[in-house]
């Protein structure tokens, strides 16, 4: 069981240094990660907020998306905030032309279900399994989960859509709390780090 796990952040696009923050204040080593061969050394990954189609883009680029498809198979953990929700879906309701995804949640998640950057909002979201009072969602053009699969749980719902689900060793939230200063959602996922390790 690694003490101080390894967790890497996909820095491609995105809100990379938050994340970084957020996971070394939880007690992980953080490290940013654009190589395939940077995936082997990994005792978790984190999938930052920013653009689904970009990111992916740049990961088929980088010749990242096998090797990170593979990976998360294996069982390698993974949280993916907002676009990192988007890529870890197995599929995605109204994708743009040729976006993929590297999968790993059986569910189905339709992108900027809130709404247009404008329309962004925060709100008090209970969360399963996270101690305390609600977390305070940042959602910005954030996606929702449409479905999902009997292996997926559902940790938090807001409007009636889930908003953070959990398929073993993957994790995903629509919205960004590494954005708030409140890292407890980074502690749970490095929780989960040390426990797979
Ligand atoms: N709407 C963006 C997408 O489709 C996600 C926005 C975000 O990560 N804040 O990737």
């Amino acid at each position: 069981m690694a003490a101080t796990p390894l967790v890497g952040v996909l820095a491609l696009q995105g809100d990379v240094p938050e994340h970084l923050k957020a996971l070394t204040a939880s007690g992980a080593r953080a490290t940013t990660v654009r190589r395939p061969e940077e995936l082997a050394r990994l005792d978790g990954l984190v999938l930052p907020g920013g653009e689904s189609t970009t990111i992916s883009k740049l990961a088929a680029l980088f010749g990242l998306t096998e090797p990170l498809r593979a990976r998360i198979a294996e069982g390698l953990p993974v949280y993916g905030t907002c676009a990192g929700m988007i890529l870890l879906a197995d599929k995605i309701l109204d994708p743009r032309a040729g976006q993929e995804t590297f999968g790993g949640i059986d569910m189905i998640v339709r992108r900027n279900a809130f709404g247009r950057q404008n329309e962004s909002f925060e709100a008090s979201v209970p969360v399963t399994g996270i101690a305390g009072p609600p977390v305070d969602g940042v959602f910005i053009r954030a996606p929702w989960v449409e479905s999902t699969g009997a292996a997926t749980e559902v940790l938090a719902t807001y409007g009636g859509h889930p908003v953070a689900v959990r398929q073993g060793n993957a994790l995903a939230t629509s919205f960004h709390p590494e954005l708030t200063g409140d890292h407890r959602l980074h502690g749970h996922f490095t929780e989960l780090v040390r426990a797979a390790a």
